[in-house]
């Protein structure tokens, strides 16, 4: 069973814990029995695994190799994983699909009262989990909070569908024959998620995959597996059966191989992808060769439109919290301003006020910081190099504009003026704290700059006028549209985008689609 953390990571990460913050947890088995725990205190050093999770045990790599993961904001070793290859992959496959045939056979109830549960120990284990996944990604701890209460709304809401997944009986045209649909889960499903939300990634995809009755291979990034790997441990406690969530670890090097290999095996019918577009076009290819079924969340390049109408306040608050949370890296933050000629000096000056104001640079443990670093030295030399080419291309730097003193892989909040449509910042996707802000004239042409771009998943716009609302609303290319609203995720809305953002939605009534098939059955001779 699970093996902890050496003490060496344990100790790294418990730093940063005081004792205050400790709480009495009742242990409910007998392998969550740690040093902390045995004296009935659970911190986060006890959801710390350094094993991959398969087929309910944690397991080492076949070839023994493991790799190590960095806090980033100090650069210091958190702990390691197990570097993991095509092999292991291919074994928890094949654990995946033993463990379907017996999972697919349960009852929605049954399946959702696990769910249930392990929402339940997710709620309790909020702040060691936002602890750990602070360490690992870097994000504020009320951030990190913000998103374990995410992932456990998710599960909750999976909790809930799981019993709402209904066939159809369908009117037959021939007297002695009765037509109905049935939904039956598709199998085993493979996933690969991205860094910036460890948990709730997870949990949106798994969650609705196991509700379902599919079993899961998942493969989390490999700057973020620690919280992966947390979640498998409150699903086992919760009663998830061995074999239904099997998380397979690996680096960077190895991840084309995992991928690979879950994309061309026969057995896994489904495959989910959260990340870049490029990755994501490499998966849709490889998957073709068995013709699976692919759910891409892909890139993002969203537009944030002020019109003369709006709320200028509203808007700048929007922007914060649509532009800088997590430091910019998520995939539906607002990543071009197109801001009306008649309010745009009042809306940079105000954002740049409120900017300074409010936008702290620190170690995400830190009580007072807004803004923890990015992911790691490429994300920062990236952003860099955005914003050299927009003040290369004439852009004003009203803010910011370097990386802070706080540490290596820290970025100061930007703001950057006379944003044209040829700089770099208004055509890629940053991933980082900086705000392009372009000036635009009439409705037209801030709905066609809007649409220039080949990604399509969030944009958002501030305006008081109700047709101007509808028209932009419906002629927006995106699959997520905030009308005077920053922040839009919820679990009981669809979440995917149109164009190269992707394929499928996750989330809401529609998020188990993807992992059923309907299969028509006709009963003639009645
Ligand atoms: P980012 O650049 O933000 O890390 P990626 O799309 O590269 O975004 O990574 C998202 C996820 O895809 C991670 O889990 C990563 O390990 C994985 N990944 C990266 N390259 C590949 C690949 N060629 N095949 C399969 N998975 C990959």
């Amino acid at each position: 069973m699970g093996r902890y953390m050496c003490s060496r990571s344990v100790q790294i990460v418990s730093r940063h814990l005081k004792l205050s913050q400790l709480r009495v947890f009742h242990i409910t088995t007998k392998d969550a029995v740690t040093p902390a725990a045995a004296l009935g205190v659970r911190s986060i050093s006890s959801f710390l695994f350094d094993k991959a999770f398969v087929d309910g045990q944690w397991v080492t790599a076949k070839s023994g190799s493991v790799y190590q993961i960095t806090n980033p904001s100090t650069g210091k070793t958190i702990g390691s994983v197990p570097d993991m290859n095509a092999d292991d992959t291919l074994q928890a496959i094949e654990k995946a699909n033993a463990a379907f045939l017996r999972w697919r056979e349960t009852t929605a109830k049954d399946r959702g009262l696990i769910l249930r549960k392990w929402f339940d120990l997710t709620n309790q284990n909020k702040l060691e989990l936002a602890k750990l996944l602070t360490t690992e990604n870097g994000k504020p701890l009320k951030d990190a909070l913000f998103e374990i209460n995410n992932a456990g709304e998710f599960i909750e809401w999976y909790a809930e569908e799981a019993r709402r997944v209904c066939g159809d009986v369908i009117q037959s045209t021939t007297a002695n024959k009765r037509m109905l649909v049935l939904k039956q889960p598709i199998g085993v499903a493979g996933m690969i998620t991205p860094w910036n939300f460890p948990s709730a990634m997870i949990t949106r995809k798994a969650c609705a995959a196991i509700a379902a009755g599919c079993t899961v291979v998942l493969k989390p990034a490999e700057d973020t597996p620690f919280s992966a790997l947390a979640m498998c441990h409150l699903a086992k406690e919760a009663g998830l059966p061995d074999g239904v969530l099997n998380v397979v670890t690996s680096s960077r090097d190895n991840a084309p191989s995992v991928g690979n290999t879950l994309c061309t095996s026969p057995i896994i019918k489904k495959i989910s992808f959260t990340g870049s577009t490029v990755v994501g076009k490499i998966l849709l290819q490889q998957s073709a060769s068995t013709v699976k079924k692919v759910s891409l969340e892909l890139g993002g390049n969203a537009p944030f439109i002020v019109f003369d109408s709006a709320d200028i306040d509203a808007a700048v608050r929007g922007t914060i919290v649509s532009r800088f949370r997590c430091s910019g890296q998520t995939c539906v933050c607002a990543n071009r301003m197109l801001v009306q000629e008649g309010v745009y000096d009042q809306y940079v000056a105000r954002l740049a006020e409120v900017m300074k104001q409010e936008l702290r640079v620190g170690d995400g443990l830190d009580d007072s910081t807004t803004q923890g670093p990015l992911i790691n030295i490429k994300a920062v030399e990236k952003v860099e190099s955005i914003v050299e080419d927009a003040k290369r291309l004439g852009a004003g730097l009203v803010c910011g504009g370097k990386r802070s003193n706080k540490g290596d892989n820290f970025f100061e909040p930007t703001l950057l003026s006379n944003v044209t449509v040829e700089m770099r910042c208004a055509k890629e996707e940053i991933f980082g704290p900086v705000a392009p802000v372009i000036k635009f004239k009439t409705e037209e042409e801030a709905v066609t700059i809007a649409n220039s771009s080949s990604s399509g998943l969030a944009g958002y716009f501030y305006s008081q006028n109700l047709s101007q609302i509808w028209r932009v609303a419906e002629k927006l290319e995106i699959g997520l549209c905030g009308v005077n609203e920053g922040f839009i995720n919820a679990p009981e809305a669809p979440f995917g985008g149109v164009k190269e953002s992707g394929l499928g939605r996750e989330g809401s009534k529609y998020g188990m689609d993807d992992y059923l098939e309907m299969k028509y059955v006709c009963i003639g001779g009645l």
